[in-house]
């Protein structure tokens, strides 16, 4: 590759992860610059040469230029495609992950609820890709009833009856089920106490870490920047 070049990761709706080659995509002449900036949603054509794609066409529809008006969005932003980058397989029908990701973009654009926005991705993607957790009754006993404690390994819940130990706030609980249940445009749209907020965002993300089994240099530095 050439030093003008650029060597992009997409996120395709219909083929998941795939890689290509914009020729010249650094320079400030170069027609693919703008579709090939990092965060841009774009409409793509690609020609094939031996084993790679190489762009021919780059428009960009959505680049979610106000999220650069913070560090923070920014940031969020980067962890958010660093993850996905981690989860998203090739040749895999990526619709759902996609319209997520472009959902949470989106947000981190109209509004500053940071902690809100992860949390609400973090769970919303490992539920799109199969690591939906069981929440809606107790693993041991079946009781729907008096649910405290939730296991970020087993991503279960135990109901007071059958563990002594508390970890969930019944708000907490609630906003995870609003999260995995409701179609995706409806999943930022709730309120809750800040106390929940601080245990859904910290729920979450342990959830996600420990079953993606990694840790993110992305997450790090928003949390070492993060005012919330
Ligand atoms: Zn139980």
């Amino acid at each position: 590759m050439g030093e003008g070049d650029k060597i992009l990761t997409i996120l395709t709706p219909e083929y998941g992860k795939i890689q290509a080659i914009a020729k010249g995509a650094r320079s400030y002449k170069s027609k693919f610059r703008s579709g090939c900036q990092l965060f841009s949603f774009t409409s793509f054509e690609f020609s094939k040469r031996k084993d790679w794609l190489s762009v021919t066409y780059a428009e960009p529809v959505e680049t979610f230029y106000d999220m650069r008006r913070s560090i923070e969005s920014i940031s969020l932003a980067a962890y958010f495609c660093d993850v996905l980058c981690e989860v998203a397989t090739d040749a895999q029908d990526a619709a759902d992950v996609l319209r997520l990701a472009l959902n949470t973009l989106f947000m981190l654009t109209k509004n500053d609820e940071y902690g809100k926005i992860k949390a609400v991705f973090e769970l919303r993607l490992m539920t799109e890709i199969g690591f939906r957790p069981a929440i809606d009754a107790c693993a041991v006993c079946g009781s729907e009833k008096d649910i405290c404690f939730f296991s970020v390994y087993e991503g279960t819940v135990l109901c007071k009856n059958c563990i002594e130990e508390k970890n969930i706030l019944k708000g907490t609980l609630l906003a995870m089920k609003h999260i995995i249940s409701n179609p995706q445009g409806k999943i930022f749209s709730f309120r809750a106490s800040s106390d929940v907020f601080f245990e859904l965002g910290s729920i979450c993300e342990n959830y996600l870490l420990t079953q993606i089994g990694r840790g993110f240099r992305s997450l790090g530095y928003y949390h070492e920047i993060s005012s919330n």
